[in-house]
């Protein structure tokens, strides 16, 4: 598939569809499956400079497997996309503002070089987020707490202590 950024921008035109995942093929790559297609609902327009700016968001759902416990987990989505579409490297450099620059060569793109940094940038840490079994997943505060007891309840500490005691009495 082949959008046309430039032209999309001088009809000031909305480009809302869905996508299937695949078509992001790196994005694609790291999924456990292919979950839903993407929904694309940006706007296009051109600022005072005749620039062309592509603002609005893209949504799926997709499932990851961490790399740490395997665990599949589905994430959501929900990405802002708020870009100035350039020709070239150097017109990016002089890009200054409050756009990303994104690099598109010839009047035409896929969705893949319009959108999939945008996904992959989204991607979550930890798909697992939350779960017991992670290796990754935050420590609790009480676990800390845990540990200082079971340190105190060890008999040998206890007996490591009287040791101690005969010790000082002894001198
Ligand atoms: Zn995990």
């Amino acid at each position: 598939m082949q959008l046309s950024p430039y032209q999309l921008a001088r009809e000031n035109r909305k480009l809302s569809l869905e996508v299937p995942v695949d078509a992001f093929s790196r994005f694609a790559a790291l999924l456990a499956e292919a979950g839903a297609p993407v929904r694309i609902d940006v706007q296009f327009g051109r600022d005072e400079q005749g620039r062309c700016l592509m603002q609005g968001r893209l949504s799926t759902t997709q499932r990851f497997r961490c790399a740490n416990c395997r665990e599949v987990e589905a994430c959501n989505f929900d990405v802002v996309v708020d870009a100035c579409i350039l020709d070239s490297d150097e017109a990016a450099k002089e890009l200054v503002g409050t756009f990303d620059p994104l690099v598109i060569e010839g009047p035409r793109a896929t969705p893949a070089e319009l959108f999939e940094d945008d996904l992959l940038l989204a991607l979550p840490e930890r798909p697992c987020r939350g779960s017991e079994t992670c290796p990754h997943r935050e420590q609790a505060p009480e676990a800390a707490v845990k540990d200082e007891g079971a340190r105190r309840d060890n008999p040998f500490a206890i007996l490591a202590e009287l040791k101690d005691g005969a010790g000082r009495t002894r001198e």
